[in-house]
């Protein structure tokens, strides 16, 4: 069993920075007020680093990533 990760994001949180968007633009986006969106809560493995990276840099701890099984 592989070990699969999940991905959640607070808009209400978010400040807009876009950094997440630059790191990992296969699993985060912006809605038009450019507020964080997600676009695949449950990414497959070669994104994970990416996801790491971005929710280590969110100025304002809006990303959340937990691991699940998978
Ligand atoms: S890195 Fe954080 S503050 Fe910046 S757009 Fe993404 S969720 Fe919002």
């Amino acid at each position: 069993m592989s070990t699969g990760i999940r991905v959640t994001a607070d808009a209400g949180r978010c400040v807009v920075s876009s950094l997440c968007v630059y790191r990992a633009p296969a699993v985060f986006d912006q809605d038009d007020d450019g507020h964080v969106t997600l676009l695949d809560p449950r990414p497959p493995v070669e994104h994970h680093e990416a996801v790491w990276r971005a929710a280590r840099g969110c100025p304002t701890r809006a990303i959340q990533v937990e691991f699940e099984p998978s």
